[in-house]
């Protein structure tokens, strides 16, 4: 079904042109009409899947049809992390600019002034993290009084990382009378609790399980020791087709200590994780995201949100805990249908991990040794013991370990616009 066949109005469909979208994504056609027709909505999709338009065109159209009868926000968005409601605010901005819609970001880690100018001045839509916006609300900056439509985008996350107090504040200073749509990438029975308390009659829809990683992005397994995962890195990353890397470290010092290594050997790397500045982030995800910076470590939280095209290779340097983070991570390649590669790390203590992700996904996740790293490689070193039978002659030493040749420069060139793929949707 083309764009125009969803009753967006043309400066809509201009946008979305400008955009470059040509078909919309499965999500779009199935929500677009819904949220059109005034329904409460729950959406269960994975990042990926083009769902931040699938609520953004819906409601730039139902605020296009109707005159605002008062002051204030329209439209909110809540979404977990500074970085998804930034990315959540650059789309409308994208969509909506054949309109006059304004639209105001809320978040913490930066100044409040900006944020309470810009609700001054008169906005449509606002976009925010929960816990800043409860600052602006008792401040009496944020009056919730006008709006008629909320999203809670990436209601699992935002259940995770413990914000349903907030949430529920944030919900009771609604209109009763509003259409609330809720994304999440799980129907657990969590959300579903939290459905039936802020949704009124909502209809489901469901594209993409978040327990079926998508398809596009080939998955690999590379068994090796801990002590050696940075030097396995290092290796594969002399292979040039791995141009623009995302790398997860389960902790923020482990993903400075990543990024220091990667830095030694002459990778351009970057760190984003909440110890870091919000400045300090945004210029990190902006040097990945140029081509400046081949490599971006982060760690699961910080990459909420991170939406840039043509990721390459996601590399698992920790395996994750849990096998939603992992469907979470490879999904940042791959996006849109471009193919990309996910590779994991395995060391003996994480084989626990990823037999429950195997478990879950239902497939069994191909392995690949590169000899020197693979930690069976390395077993025989550690339970190597004489043989007492024959005292006159020395056990023979295990043979050395072909060492590799000095490796060749690791700094790629920046991306260019033209080498990244182009946007398309299957
Ligand atoms: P999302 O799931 O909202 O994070 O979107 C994933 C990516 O798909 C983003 O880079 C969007 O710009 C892109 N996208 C969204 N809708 C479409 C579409 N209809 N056609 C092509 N790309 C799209």
């Amino acid at each position: 079904m083309p764009f125009r066949k969803l009753e967006l109005c043309p400066q809509i469909l201009q946008s979305v042109s400008n955009a470059g979208y040509t078909t919309p994504t499965p999500i779009q056609s199935a929500a677009i009409p819904r949220v059109l027709a005034g329904r409460d909505l729950i959406g269960i999709a994975q990042t990926g899947t083009g769902k931040t338009a699938a609520f953004v065109l819906p409601i730039l159209e139902l605020l296009s049809r109707k005159p605002a009868h008062g002051r204030g926000p329209r439209a909110l968005v809540v979404a977990p992390t500074r970085e998804l409601a930034a990315q959540i605010d650059e789309n409308v901005r994208l969509l909506g600019k054949t309109m006059r819609i304004r639209c105001a970001t809320i978040f913490g880690g930066v100044g409040e002034r900006p944020q309470i100018d810009a609700v001054r001045r008169g906005v449509d839509i606002i976009v925010a993290t929960p816990g800043r916006l409860l600052d602006l609300m008792g401040a009496g900056h944020v009056s919730l009084r006008n709006v008629e439509i909320a999203v809670l985008d990436e209601a699992d996350r935002m259940l995770d990382m413990g914000f349903l107090p907030q949430i529920r504040r944030v919900v009771h200073a609604l209109p009763k009378e509003r259409q609330t749509l809720l994304f999440s990438a799980t129907l657990s029975p969590d959300i579903e609790k939290i459905t039936s308390e802020f949704l009124r009659s909502p209809e489901t829809i469901e594209i993409g399980r978040r327990a079926n990683p998508a398809e596009t992005v080939a998955q690999f397994l590379y068994p090796v020791p801990k002590s050696r995962k940075i030097d396995l890195l290092l290796h594969l990353l002399r292979d040039p087709s791995l141009d623009s890397v995302l790398v997860f470290s389960r902790t923020k010092h482990g993903a400075d200590k990543i990024t220091r290594r990667l830095k030694q050997a002459g990778v351009d790397a970057a760190a984003i994780h909440s110890n870091r500045s919000q400045s300090q982030r945004i210029q990190a995800l902006d040097a990945f995201k140029r081509g400046h910076a081949r490599v971006l470590v982060a760690t699961d939280i910080a990459s909420r949100g991170i939406d840039v095209e043509g990721i390459s290779h996601v590399v698992n340097f920790d395996f994750p805990m849990h096998p939603e983070d992992y469907v979470h991570r490879i999904g940042r390649t791959g996006r849109a249908a471009a193919t990309g590669d996910a590779v994991s790390f395995v060391t003996p203590d994480d084989e626990e991990y990823v037999r429950l992700l195997e478990k879950m996904i239902k497939k069994t996740i191909a392995r690949k040794k590169v000899t020197g790293f693979d930690y069976s490689d390395h077993a025989p070193l550690v339970a190597y013991h004489a043989p007492r039978a024959k005292p006159a002659s020395l056990p023979a030493r295990p043979t050395a370990r072909k060492v590799d040749p000095p490796r060749p420069a690791l700094r790629s060139a920046p991306r260019t616009a033209a080498a990244k793929p182009a946007r398309r949707w299957r």
